[in-house]
């Protein structure tokens, strides 16, 4: 599984300083999380970081 970031993204840039592994980028009209890269946050957090600081609850698991 991973994270996505849906075209709800405000582009606030909440989430990108919180992956503990730098899956989070800025797009030219959303934020992106490289699916590749991403871990769901196992084994740093019990839920996703990027989830918990999302103020518009743009980040759906796929
Ligand atoms: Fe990064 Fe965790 Fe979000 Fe995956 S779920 S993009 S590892 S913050």
């Amino acid at each position: 599984m991973a994270h996505r970031i849906t075209e709800e993204c405000t582009y606030c840039g909440a989430c990108e300083p919180e992956c503990p592994v730098s899956a989070i980028t800025a797009g030219e009209m959303i934020y992106i999380i490289d699916e590749a890269s991403c871990i769901d946050c196992i084994g740093w957090h019990n839920e996703a970081s990027c989830v918990e600081v999302c103020p518009v609850d743009s980040i759906i698991i796929v």
